[in-house]
C-alpha cells in the first residue's frame, strides 16, 4: 500500500514535471501553456500522446523525434525526473497529510520560476504573485509554518533583497531584479521567517561557490548577470527539507539562554 502511495506520487511528479517543461519553454517566450499541443521545433509534427509520456517515451525515442529524427535536449526528461525526485522525496518525508502536497506546490512553483531565470534572468509575476497567495494559505495547513509566521516570511524575505537593491542602486551597482523580491516573498510564505532567513543565506552562499566559481571558470567580468533567482531556488529546496534540521543545530550552538 505505501509502496504503491510512493510509486503515484512519483508518477504525478514526472506528470507535473512534463508541464513544468512546457510552463518553462512558453512563459518567457508569452506563448499559451494550453494550446496548442506540444510539437517538434524542427519538423512541426504534433507529438502523439503515447510518445509524450515523461521519461519513458525520451529513453524508448533515444531522445530523437519520432518522425524527423532531430535531437530532443535532454533537458526534458532530466526536468521530469527531478520533479519525480521530488514529488517521491516529499511524500516519503511528510507521508499522507497536507504537508505533502503542500510541499508539491511549492516544488513545482521553484522548479519553474528557477530554471527560466537560469535561461532567461526573468522570474515572473505569472509564478510568484500567484506563489505568495499560495503560500499564505497552506500555512494554515502546513506543519512547519503558522500565517503570522507565513507573513512575516514574506515580509522578510521580500525586505531584504529590496533593502540590497536600494542600497547597490546609491553605489550605482544593479545588485538583484524586483523577481528576487517577489520570489523570497512566496519563499518566506511557504516557508516562514526562519525559512526566508536561511534562503537568503544559502542562496548567497551557493552563488558565492556556482556563481562566482562559474565566473572565474569562464573568464568573465564581474559584471556578468547571474541567475540569482536559480541559486535563491536551489537554496529555498533545501529549506524546505532541511531547515527544520539547520535550524535545530543553529541553536545548538548557543549556551542555553543565549539562542535568539
Ligand atoms: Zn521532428
Amino acid at each position: 500500500m505505501v509502496t504503491l502511495l510512493l510509486a503515484l506520487s512519483t508518477a504525478l511528479g514526472l506528470v507535473v514535471g512534463s508541464f513544468s517543461n512546457v510552463v518553462i519553454h512558453r512563459l518567457p517566450r508569452r506563448e499559451s501553456v494550453v494550446f496548442p499541443g506540444s510539437r517538434c521545433p524542427r519538423c512541426g509534427t504534433a507529438i502523439r500522446w503515447y510518445h509524450n509520456v515523461p521519461l519513458l517515451s525520451w529513453i524508448a525515442l533515444r531522445g530523437r523525434c519520432a518522425s524527423c529524427r532531430a535531437p530532443i535536449s535532454p533537458r526534458y526528461p532530466l526536468v521530469e525526473a527531478t520533479c519525480g525526485g521530488l514529488f517521491l522525496a516529499c511524500a516519503l518525508r511528510w507521508e499522507i497529510s497536507w504537508a505533502t502536497p503542500v510541499a508539491w506546490v511549492f516544488c513545482t512553483m521553484v522548479l519553474c520560476l528557477a530554471l527560466i531565470d537560469l535561461e532567461h534572468h526573468l522570474l515572473h509575476d505569472v509564478l510568484t504573485y500567484p506563489g505568495i497567495a499560495l503560500g499564505i494559505a497552506a500555512s494554515f495547513v502546513a506543519p512547519w509554518t503558522r500565517p503570522v509566521d507565513s507573513l512575516a516570511g514574506a515580509a522578510l524575505g521580500a525586505a531584504v533583497p529590496a533593502l540590497l537593491i536600494g542600497l547597490y542602486a546609491l553605489r550605482g551597482v544593479e545588485a538583484m531584479g524586483w523577481g528576487d523580491v517577489k520570489f523570497m516573498a512566496m519563499a518566506g510564505a511557504f516557508l516562514g521567517w526562519r525559512g526566508a532567513l536561511l534562503t537568503l543565506v544559502g542562496g548567497s552562499l551557493i552563488g558565492i561557490l556556482l556563481g562566482g566559481g562559474w565566473l572565474l571558470f569562464s573568464r568573465r567580468g564581474r559584471a556578468t548577470p547571474l541567475p540569482f533567482g536559480t541559486f535563491l531556488g536551489m537554496a529555498a529546496l533545501l529549506a524546505l527539507f532541511f531547515g527544520e534540521a539547520a535550524w535545530g543545530w543553529y541553536l545548538g550552538l548557543f549556551p542555553k539562554g543565549g539562542a535568539p
